[in-house]
């Protein structure tokens, strides 16, 4: 069978690194669209460069060029689009889909989504702004009879920081936990690699097209005060708990502070009004992807913690050979955890 030929814009962020790795994975030719001077960025350069390594096609242009999309997926024949662009750059999608309705020939798009059901949840603002924009794109592609799927991920698996926006990238706490209200708000927990490979599942399935598919991972589903108890079991030691209650959430949404009154929004509609849960997926337009993948595990949660512990106990070592190792009781621990990963 011939492989759908996919593009990815936004492959260099966060979401997008994923989605591209695990598009290379699945065997498909992969587009990758950079911004003009991308590789400036040393940390841009070098993720580019591993895309390319593993086949990637480096294509360069801005989504909000349509001209110049409509070129290249035309001279390029991309049957699959798929968007991972920044909360911040969420209508620039707008110049990318009409050229994917001037060429008429994708067979799906996935708008830049990978986070809440937009069109359900209702966070405060400024995180509000950013799903009425994310509507609006939605709006845009239905209205133009665009094949689509969009991906409803729900959260990363990591340590929810309320103030940042990518947090996988960011160790779990090693002095004191900050739990939102009593800590008892359920949320789902995804790693990106499942993310990413699970997103290119449903690409050219047509049990997934003009549907909205949630990552629900029974394995995965743990509130703010399991989680903690997760990290101590890693770090073979307990942590004090400080309560951040909703109104320091709501007070630091209404700061406005870019990105992390964002965040800070989000942070208050899972934890506090659970957002990911407080709906049934059973419509016609809603997928489980558990339910069309039954085969298919999850990481779990447990074994994504044992890699945040490899990596402390990684760093630790780093500082142990530079002679400023601080002592403490995580390294010993670590060595059963490892095993796990
Ligand atoms: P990032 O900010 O990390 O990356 C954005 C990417 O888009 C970069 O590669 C950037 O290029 C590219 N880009 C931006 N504007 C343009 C343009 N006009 N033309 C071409 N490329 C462009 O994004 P995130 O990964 O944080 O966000 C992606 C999606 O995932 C968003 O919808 C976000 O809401 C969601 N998300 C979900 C999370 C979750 O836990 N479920 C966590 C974080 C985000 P350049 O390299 O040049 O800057």
């Amino acid at each position: 069978m011939v492989k759908s030929r996919v593009l990815i814009a936004g492959a260099t962020g966060f979401i997008g690194q994923f989605v591209a790795k695990a598009s290379l994975d699945s065997g498909r030719p992969t587009y990758v669209l950079v911004r003009p001077g991308a590789a400036a960025s040393p940390s841009k350069a070098e993720v580019l460069k591993s895309l390319h390594d593993k086949g990637a096609i480096i294509l360069q242009g801005l989504v909000s060029d349509r001209e110049n999309m409509e070129k290249l997926l035309k001279v390029h024949e991309i049957d699959i689009v798929i968007s991972a662009l920044g909360g911040e750059n969420v209508l620039d999608q707008l110049g990318l889909i009409e050229a994917i309705k001037a060429v008429g020939t994708i067979k799906r798009f996935l708008p830049s989504e990978f986070g809440h059901d937009v069109a359900r949840a209702d966070p405060v603002e400024p995180g509000l702004h950013m799903y009425k924009e994310k509507r609006e794109i939605r709006r845009f592609v239905e209205e133009y009879g665009i094949p689509y799927t969009y991906i409803c991920c729900n959260s990363i698996a990591s340590w929810p920081y309320y103030d940042n926006k990518h947090p996988a990238d960011a160790l779990p706490p090693l002095d004191h936990f900050k739990i939102y209200g009593d800590g008892t708000v359920k949320a789902y927990f995804v790693a990106g690699t499942d993310i990413g490979k699970f997103t290119m599942k449903t690409v050219d399935d047509a049990r997934t097209l003009n549907k909205s598919v949630h990552f629900r991972p029974p394995s995965n589903f743990y509130n703010m005060n399991e989680l903690a108890s997760l990290w101590e079991k890693k770090i073979g030691r307990t942590l004090p708990r400080v309560t951040v209650t909703e109104n320091d959430l709501l007070a630091i949404a209404a700061d406005n502070i870019l990105p992390d009154s964002i965040v800070a929004s989000f942070t208050h509609d899972i934890f506090i009004k659970g957002c990911q849960f407080n709906f049934s997926i059973n419509s016609p337009e809603d997928v489980d992807v558990g339910t069309l993948y039954p085969g298919e595990s999850f990481r779990t949660l447990d074994e994504c913690f044992n890699d945040f512990a490899l990596k402390l106990k990684d760093s630790n070592k780093d500082a142990g050979s530079h002679g400023n190792a601080t002592p403490n009781h995580v390294v010993e621990s670590l060595a059963l955890s490892a095993s796990c990963v």
